[in-house]
């Protein structure tokens, strides 16, 4: 079965690898040059299981609003007068209840660990064959780090539901964050940790790496990539997609996947209902770290006082942070990346660094209630979605791609469905907007 994967982020490769392993004839069509060259480019690195609380949830509308003049506030709020950015944000908004937020983890969190299983399979199937991917892959857990004890108590009421799915996250006290990591020293020294809660199953690791590196494996396994080609249009015929037209050519397959990070809806208006994807722009900063520097953390940090993840990547040290629901503009503003900077040197004033800083900013295609959208739409039977995945497109892609290769090669009749790959689809479908 030919399928084409529209876009070579971190989504579509890992999709793309999962359908050829699937048997099928795959091409990969992206815009850019090569694979990871957006929002999958430079991302905080955290692989966590225990960070798939979406953002929305209560108080925060209010707090966007008194942050909206606020030049370095961590969510900003930019209007740009669209219609489907306030159309994006009106649904934004119901999902801020604790209700909403708490129905969102369990089928997040399935999906988080279907992904790290999927990883532990691949990499051990690599190192089998004697091709190892390095992609400086830490499996040392999360710790996050909380300002106050209303903070952290607040985050605690989420653990039961964790625990439920067996994530399990220990609270520490400052001192415990500061054994645990001892780049932490200064912040515990200057009472600046409240406490911390810390998932030892978390892992971490370059999403960019691993990515370029499976797209070179898929094309080793005969995965055809076509870069600097942008699809135009999706030609559909008595609710199929007959044609695929870029601007090269025209691809006639059997199914295509539709996995283009923020362009998702445009090509998705096929569908002839709102694909709820908006751009939420983050940035990152990319220092070398000074091997001599005892301040530079190992165990990844998400730092909930200044809004930043840490990882460390080898001896390179990402910091990772911000939000604006904006628009589609990708300008990078060295001052926001500074700001992500100044974050993570207040909390590690001991990280010492060599060179320059590398900044960096991408979008996030986020959809309102924090969960990406996959699977099959109703009305067009050859074209599957693998988008939105929001803050956690590193974190969910694995497990998105083999519920979508699954999903495919059920409906070609190559392999049946479990229930549980059905119930979980239905978590993830179009239809829940
Ligand atoms: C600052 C920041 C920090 C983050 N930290 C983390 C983290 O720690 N952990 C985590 O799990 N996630 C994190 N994320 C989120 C994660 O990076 C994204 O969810 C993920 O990269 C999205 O991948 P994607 O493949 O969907 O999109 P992309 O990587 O953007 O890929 C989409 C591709 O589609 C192509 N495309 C678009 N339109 C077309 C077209 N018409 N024709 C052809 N090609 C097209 C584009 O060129 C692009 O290559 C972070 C994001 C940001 C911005």
């Amino acid at each position: 079965m030919r399928a084409v994967v529209i876009g070579a982020g971190v989504v579509g490769v890992t999709t793309a690898w999962r359908l050829r392993e699937e048997g099928h004839d795959v091409t990969v069509i992206d815009a850019s040059s090569a694979a990871a060259s957006l929002t999958s480019h430079a991302n905080g690195g955290q692989l966590g299981a225990s960070e798939v609380t979406p953002w929305a949830g209560p108080g925060l509308i209010l707090q966007a609003l008194k942050w909206m003049g606020q030049y370095d506030a961590p969510f900003r709020l930019r209007l740009t007068g669209s219609v489907r950015q306030l159309r994006w944000l009106w649904k934004f908004s119901k999902r801020c209840t604790q209700e909403a937020r708490i129905e969102r983890i369990s089928p997040n969190l399935k999906l988080a660990l279907r992904s790290q299983s999927e990883m532990h399979r691949l990499l051990a199937q690599f190192e089998a064959e004697g091709s190892p991917i390095e992609f400086a892959h830490k499996r040392a857990g999360i710790l996050r780090i909380f300002p106050t004890t209303k903070a952290l108590t607040e985050a605690m009421e989420t653990m039961p539901l964790m625990e439920a799915e067996g994530v399990e996250q220990q609270r520490l006290s400052s001192a415990e964050c500061a054994v645990l990591e001892p780049a932490l020293g200064a912040a515990h020294q200057k009472g600046e940790i409240a406490g911390g809660l810390f998932a030892p199953g978390d892992e971490s690791g370059d999403a960019f790496l691993f990515t370029r590196t499976l797209a070179a494996h898929a094309a080793a396994q005969g995965v055809a990539f076509q870069f600097d080609e942008k699809v135009t249009r999706l030609e559909t015929k008595a609710g199929r997609i007959v044609k695929v037209h870029t601007d090269r050519t025209i691809y006639e397959p059997d199914v295509v996947v539709l996995a283009a990070g923020v362009a998702s809806p445009n090509l998705g208006k096929v569908i002839g209902k709102w694909l709820p994807v908006w751009p939420v722009k983050g940035y990152s900063v990319t220092l070398e770290a000074n091997p001599a520097a005892l301040g530079i953390p190992n165990v990844s940090i998400t730092d909930e006082a200044r809004r930043i993840v840490v990882s460390r990547f080898g001896t390179t040290l990402r910091a990772a942070g911000q939000a604006e629901v904006g628009g589609y503009d990708l300008t990078l503003d060295e001052k926001r990346g500074e700001g992500v900077l100044d974050a993570l040197t207040a909390t590690f004033p001991a990280a010492g660094t060599l060179g320059k800083p590398e900044y960096w900013c991408g979008l996030r295609p986020m959809t309102p209630d924090g969960s990406p959208i996959l699977g099959s739409v109703p009305k067009i039977e050859n074209l599957y979605l693998n988008t939105g995945h929001g803050t956690l497109g590193w974190t969910l892609a694995l497990g998105s791609a083999d519920l979508i290769a699954r999903e495919i090669s059920a409906d070609k009749n190559v392999t049946m469905l479990s229930a549980q790959e059905r119930a979980e689809l239905a978590e993830f479908s179009l239809n829940r907007f």
